[in-house]
């Protein structure tokens, strides 16, 4: 039973993007992972962007091994003609995912999560 009454189910692109971002075989990597189909989307940014807060119930799921740097993974965002039009971002908090950011170069934000094939 759903014991949890904070937040959505997150997107199906945001789980992929999250895949493909975290898919090193580091030790910080491998236990956020583990992280994945326990979050939820708790927010979202205040413009349009594509940019979620992520939350989890932390007794499903192990804290991983974070350092200093809250940013645990990034990418560059390419547009279908290879331009660099931005980049992700994921961030982590006391060990567990908290935000999966996209910003852009451009005038307008990026509203979509990017598919792997859109990432360098
Ligand atoms: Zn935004």
């Amino acid at each position: 039973m759903e014991t949890s009454t904070t937040g959505g189910a997150l997107p199906a692109e945001a789980i992929t993007l999250l895949e493909t971002l975290l898919a090193s075989d580091t030790p910080l990597h491998h236990a956020l992972r583990a992280q994945i189909p326990h979050l939820r989307v708790t927010g979202h940014c205040s413009c349009s962007c594509a940019t979620i807060v992520l939350g989890l119930d932390e007794t499903l799921a192990a804290p991983a091994p974070v350092t200093d740097n809250p940013v645990v993974a990034e990418a560059e965002v390419l547009d279908s003609d290879g331009q660099e039009i931005g980049g992700v971002l994921v961030f982590a908090h006391g060990g567990y995912l908290s935000y999966l950011e996209t910003y852009t170069w451009l005038d307008e934000p990026i509203t979509q999560f990017p598919f792997p094939g859109q990432l360098s």
